[in-house]
C-alpha cells in the first residue's frame, strides 16, 4: 500500500516561512491499495489538494473515513472537488457508535447560513455506510478500527495489506483517559509490530501539564508508545500551530532521544509527517 500525507497540522491551518517544510494543513491520508483503490482518513483541508490530483487523474470513486469530527478534521470537506462532481461516488464511514450518523453531522455544518452548498444537496453520489463489524475490507485493504482516547470521541485505524501495516492514531491522549478511550496496554496491542505509526505528539513534555485533559499527547509518550508496541517506523503528527519547522525537527530529536535512552534491543526509526510526504509500506 501507498501512504500520502495531505496534512499533518493540528488544530488550524497555518502558513508562511515558518511552516514551509511541514506544512500547514490539517489532517487527510491517502491510503492506495496496491490495485490502486483509494481510501482517505479525514477531510482536513488537505483534502482540499488531494481533490484537484483526484480530478487531474479522472479518479471519481473513494472511502472516506473520520477520525472524528472536530473542526480540523472536516473543514476541508466543503472545498473537495469531488463533491461537486456528478459522476464521483463517495462511500462515506464515520465512527458509528461513537459518534453517530457522519452524514447528518455534515449535514448540519454544511448547510446554510454557514456555507451556501447544503450538504443534502451536493451533486455526486454520497453513500453513508454502516461500519460492519471489527474489520472493513476496501479492496486488498484490511481495516480495524480503536477508540481514541479525546474529549467527544473519535476512531484511529489500522490498515493492513499482505502483511504490511500501517497505524493512524492521532488526536489520542496516552496520559489521560476521556471516556471511552483505551489504556496505554491497549493502544500498544493495537500498533504492535507496525511499519508505520503515525501518531499524535503535539506537545512537549513542558508544554503538557497546562494541557492535560485537551486530547493530545506529548511527543515522549508517543515514543513510548512506539517501543512498547515494536513499531518500526514512528511518525509524529499533529504538529501545534505555533510549531514552526526547527521546532518540529526539536521534536524529533526528542523522540530519538528517547529510543536512545530504552537500551540496547533494536529501536523504531522516528521522523515528523510532512504535508505531501509518502510511504511505501
Ligand atoms: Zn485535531
Ligand atoms: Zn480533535
Amino acid at each position: 500500500m501507498k501512504v500520502r500525507c495531505w496534512g499533518a497540522r493540528g488544530s488550524i491551518p497555518v502558513s508562511g516561512p515558518d511552516f514551509n517544510r511541514y506544512g500547514g494543513d490539517t489532517t487527510c491520508i491517502e491510503i492506495r491499495s496496491k490495485n490502486d483503490a483509494l481510501l482517505v482518513i479525514d477531510a482536513g483541508t488537505g483534502i482540499r489538494r488531494l481533490g484537484c490530483r483526484l480530478t487531474e487523474e479522472g479518479r471519481l470513486d473513494l472511502t472516506l473515513l473520520f477520525t472524528h469530527t472536530h473542526w480540523d478534521h472536516v473543514l476541508g470537506l466543503p472545498f473537495f472537488k469531488l463533491l461537486y462532481n456528478p459522476s464521483a461516488r463517495i462511500s462515506l464511514y464515520g465512527s458509528p457508535g461513537l459518534q453517530g450518523s457522519i452524514a447528518k453531522l455534515l449535514g448540519r455544518v454544511m448547510a446554510p447560513p454557514l456555507f451556501p452548498v447544503p450538504f443534502v444537496n451536493l451533486p455526486s453520489t454520497i453513500v453513508s455506510r454502516e461500519w460492519p463489524g471489527d474489520v472493513m475490507q476496501v479492496d486488498s485493504l484490511r481495516v480495524r478500527r480503536i477508540a481514541l482516547s479525546h474529549p467527544n470521541l473519535g476512531a484511529g485505524y489500522r490498515v493492513e495489506e499482505d502483511g504490511r501495516s500501517f497505524v493512524f492514531l492521532t488526536d489520542n491522549e496516552l496520559s489521560h483517559p476521556h471516556r471511552g478511550g483505551r489504556s496505554f496496554e491497549e493502544y500498544a496491542d493495537f500498533c504492535r509490530g507496525a511499519d508505520l505509526l503515525v501518531h499524535d505528539a503535539e506537545y512537549t513534555p513542558e508544554e503538557y501539564p497546562e494541557r492535560l485533559g485537551w486530547g493530545h499527547s506529548h511527543v515522549d509518550d508517543a515514543a513510548r508508545l512506539a517501543l512498547a508496541a515494536g513499531v518500526k517506523t514512528l511518525g509524529l503528527f499533529h504538529h501545534n500551530q505555533e510549531r514552526t519547522d526547527d521546532g518540529v525537527d526539536e521534536m524529533v530529536r526528542r523522540c530519538r532521544a528517547v529510543f536512545a535512552g530504552a537500551g540496547s534491543g533494536p529501536v523504531p526509526d522516528c521522523l515528523a509527517v510532512a504535508q505531501d510526504s509518502s510511504f511505501d509500506l
